[in-house]
């Protein structure tokens, strides 16, 4: 999929969620992405820079609320802005994994039941959809979405084993 400065023109009919005759509309490529979200049936895995985009969230509303296990990774940095979607999360029993490093959490990617990834350029906010240069890769090759799999495990374990890390290694020093 991907998205030009064209798509600025497309942003009226995002309420309709009906795409345009255009080959690269925004909402055909919104309406595939959460086609794909609401397919999922065990395992959702997200690791997305900055996230503000409703139907999007909302998408992953509705995979919790049908059991699906949802996993969301985001940048610390990026969570404090008022737009930032993690409070609607937190309200769904939803809790983004995020913090503060020296570097940033800059992955946009998704893993379904560990079998689909969407990965690409876009962050999940409508100003990405609606006007930038952006891509989006859609794959179930599996020698592409295991390298995302073991990603997407890495850093969860990194952000959520920190303070364990912290712990013991002042223990050594006593
Ligand atoms: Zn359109």
């Amino acid at each position: 999929m991907f998205f030009s400065q064209d798509c600025t023109l497309c942003r009226p009919h995002l309420r309709c969620m009906k795409p345009c005759a255009k080959l690269n509309c925004p909402v055909r490529h919104l309406r595939r992405i959460i086609y794909y979200l609401d397919s999922a049936i065990h395992t959702l895995d997200i690791c997305i820079y900055f996230f503000t985009f409703t139907e999007l969230a909302e998408a992953i509303i509705r995979a919790k609320n049908r059991n699906v296990v949802v996993r969301i990774i985001l940048e610390d940095s990026m969570t404090h802005t008022d737009k930032s979607q993690i409070m609607n999360f937190y309200k769904e029993g939803i809790k983004p994994v995020f913090k503060s490093l020296d570097v940033l959490v800059h992955h946009k990617f998704v893993i379904i039941d560990n079998n689909i990834v969407m990965t690409g350029s876009i962050n999940w906010t409508k100003s990405a959809f609606f006007g930038n240069f952006e891509n989006v890769l859609v794959t179930n090759e599996s020698a592409i979405v295991k390298p995302f799999v073991n990603e997407f495990e890495r850093i969860l374990t990194m952000l959520t084993a920190t303070t364990t890390e912290t712990n013991s290694e002042t223990l050594d020093i006593h």
